[in-house]
């Protein structure tokens, strides 16, 4: 058997047209440009390409864009205080705080200061408890990139065994959660399950999100399954080059998998476009407009 590949970045290029035509859409007919601040504290250099890519996407989609960057020493009633003011800046209706923090700035401080509506990493309590309540407005950005990859190319997961692997707050957990709203059976994993490749061979979803090389092998994947590889991770070949992988050894696993993600061009390609999609989002709700359709 050969895996159908899973374009992530096809499906991200149509989706990004989408919401660049919903976009303008909004700026003619309401006179609103959706806006997106990011801010990025230090210089964590992987930290500073993602917000560049992210402030660089919503311009070129003509959305308004801001990026603040604070050094690495700034105390947390400064980066506070910078969300609170993004917070009460009309043009911005996205806000991004670039994580890590430096560890002198508590990330649920940050959460906790950040107005939910404008919430468009979906962190917050106030979001995470509404996708729990079934009522979700915002939704983390690649957990629903990966929700329509798997519907454009498994379509109706009802009933189907689906395993998370990994509990992150901004994956594994909304991951789950939107599994499930979609009626699949859903377990999740990490660090302390015990028995992983046997769970894992009965899963007809297998979602891997660990940030570990290869982690999850060939001979895990149930025949047919579909495999969604979230991992990015950059490593250094013996000839010194450097490339990105997947937690996913690939070339084994495409061989029984039904359908598979490559890394790059599979998740990652859709988190960016998600990312102007609830950018998108939030200016119509906060102009008291319906959801546009995308
Ligand atoms: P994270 O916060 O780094 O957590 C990793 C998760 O993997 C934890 O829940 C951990 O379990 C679990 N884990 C670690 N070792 C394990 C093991 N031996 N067996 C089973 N589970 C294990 O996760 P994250 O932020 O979700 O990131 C995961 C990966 O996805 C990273 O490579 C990251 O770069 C990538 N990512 C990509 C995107 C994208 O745009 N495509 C977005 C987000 C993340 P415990 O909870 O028990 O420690």
């Amino acid at each position: 058997m050969s895996a159908k590949i899973i374009d992530g970045k096809a499906f991200a290029s149509g989706l990004r047209a989408r919401v660049q035509a919903q976009g303008e859409r909004l700026r003619r007919e309401h006179g609103i440009v959706p806006g997106l601040a990011t801010v990025l504290v230090g210089a964590d250099p992987a930290s500073e390409v993602y917000v560049r890519n992210k402030n660089k996407t919503a311009e070129t989609i003509g959305f308004h864009s801001v990026s603040h960057h604070l050094p690495a020493s700034a105390s947390e009633a400064e980066v506070l205080s910078l969300v609170r003011a993004l917070n009460a800046d009309k043009s911005v209706h996205g806000i991004l705080v670039q994580m890590p923090l430096p560890a002198q700035v508590r990330e649920a401080a940050v959460l906790d200061t950040l107005d939910p509506a404008k919430d468009v990493d979906a962190l917050t309590p106030t979001n995470a408890g509404l996708l729990l309540s079934g009522r979700a407005h915002l939704v983390s950005c690649t957990p629903a990139g990966v929700m329509m990859l798997l519907k454009e190319y498994v379509g109706d997961i009802a009933g189907m065994d689906a395993l998370v692997i990994g509990r992150s707050l901004l994956f594994g957990k909304p991951a789950a959660q939107l599994l499930l709203a979609a009626n699949a059976t859903v377990t999740m994993a990490h660090s302390r399950t015990r028995d992983l490749p046997d769970v894992a061979r009965r899963a007809d979803i297998l979602v891997a999100a660990i940030g570990k090389p290869g982690f999850v092998k060939g001979d895990w994947v149930k025949p047919g399954a579909a495999v969604i590889d979230v991992g990015i991770n950059r490593v250094t070949a013996a000839d010194g080059k450097t490339a990105i992988v997947g937690d996913v050894d690939y070339d084994a696993a495409a061989k029984l998998a039904g359908a598979i993600t490559p890394v790059p061009g599979g998740v990652g390609a859709m988190t960016i476009v998600c990312l102007m999609r609830n950018t998108l989002l939030a200016a119509a709700a906060q102009a008291g407009l319906p959801p546009p359709n995308i």
